[in-house]
């Protein structure tokens, strides 16, 4: 039922590795945990549907988004399993919310009291408590806002209390000083709690995998290593299990032409032939999400690498040739062929980011294409 596509650039998404990056986390984590899939922004670029799928298989219990738009995308799909809006909810989305049943993150208690003056709840509706001990974001601050919105949300019988959460600002890093304040933070206010919501959760991928067990409570939010990424350099000296990339970028070959000395190629001029060279055309740009910043980033043909020239295009960039090869020749942007590969990790060190930003602004032209 894939749509057909004829431009050949495709991201290549590798549903099994993503199960084997769960199902390796369901092993390492005591049995009492759960997992929460981190699937905002489309599965960080990889498809929400197709991921959240493969998660649930894999045995995540519950998954998390960042906006109504997203939970209610993914609700359409999947009408029993547990979802979680992390970011902030209008109170205009709070009827949608209690008719699908998605869970939302909730911080404020003037939100509270519009939500019980405005709008008739004929549902219940499941809230996480947002604690903020450090990120500055979202979230409660202090013991007092804590008790007072928490008291206010009691007296809505149909207002559940279902979770208590916060989000750490360096876990990926080897320092544990801003960390455990954070931690601390965290556990005195849950303690002050009457009662102990359903899920108490404070950890990310980078928590999950490299700090102390206790940080588990009753459920880790799973994001960046579901997609075999490590959160940081860091992290990936000390993951308790090998990943497995999910995302691989690929195209082909349009135009090949030769150079000769003194001739440029792309906008600007930029790059110029100092002997006869073969230049390759890409049907890919920066309106996929090949930022121009990418420029002299290598890409794979033939099991070689290769350096894109020139200015990238809206929708093509140029690549030097070794040599002739016929249009139609497989290029790899993100991906292994033979012993060669390029990583999203090289990619984001190209243009001075963390990996996670380069899946996600692949742009939606891209079709994603599932193994
Ligand atoms: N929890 C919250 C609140 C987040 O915002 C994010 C992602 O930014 C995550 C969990 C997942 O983090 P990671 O991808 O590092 O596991």
């Amino acid at each position: 039922e894939q749509k057909q596509h004829f431009r050949p650039t495709k991201a290549i998404i590798d549903l099994q590795a993503i199960k084997n990056n769960v199902n390796r986390l369901k092993n390492f984590l005591p049995p009492n945990v759960q997992i929460i899939a981190v699937v905002k922004a489309n599965a960080y670029g990889h498809g929400d549907i197709e991921v959240s799928k493969a998660a649930i298989e894999a045995g995540a219990t519950m998954l998390a988004v960042a906006t109504p738009e997203e939970a209610l995308h993914i609700r359409e799909s999947f009408p029993n399993i547990d979802i979680l809006v992390l970011g902030y909810s209008p109170v205009s989305f709070v009827p949608y919310a209690a008719e699908k049943d998605i869970s939302l993150t909730v911080f404020s208690t003037e939100w509270v009291h519009q939500i019980q003056t405005k709008t008739e709840l004929l549902r219940p509706l499941k809230l996480h408590i947002k604690i903020d001990t450090g990120m500055g974001r979202i979230g409660v601050t202090s013991a007092n806002d804590l008790l007072n919105l928490y008291e206010a949300i009691s007296t809505t019988s149909n207002l559940i209390v279902d979770g208590v959460f916060t989000h750490f600002a360096t876990a990926d890093e080897e320092d544990d000083l801003y960390f455990n304040k954070q931690v601390m933070k965290f556990e005195q206010l849950v303690n002050k709690l009457p009662q102990k919501p359903r899920i108490v959760h404070s950890a990310n991928t980078a928590t999950t995998l490299v700090k102390d067990q206790h940080l588990l409570f009753d459920a880790v939010r799973f994001g960046i290593s579901m997609y075999g990424l490590a959160p940081s350099s860091y992290v990936k000296t000390k993951l308790p299990f090998p990943l497995e990339a999910a995302f691989s970028l690929e195209t082909e070959l349009v135009a090949v032409k030769q150079l000769e000395a003194g001739q440029s190629v792309g906008y600007g001029a930029t790059y110029t032939a100092e002997k006869t060279e073969l230049i390759g055309t890409l049907p890919i740009g920066y309106a996929d999400g090949l930022i121009r910043k990418y420029s002299g980033q290598h890409v794979l043909i033939d099991g070689i690498r290769v350096p894109i020239v020139g200015r990238i295009c809206m929708d093509q960039c140029m690549i030097l040739l070794p040599k002739a090869y016929n249009i139609g020749e497989k290029v790899t942007l993100i991906g292994k062929q033979n012993n060669e590969e390029i990583t999203i990790d090289e990619w984001a060190t190209r243009v001075e980011t963390i990996n996670y930003e380069v899946p996600c602004i692949i742009t939606s032209r891209v079709p994603r294409i599932y193994l």
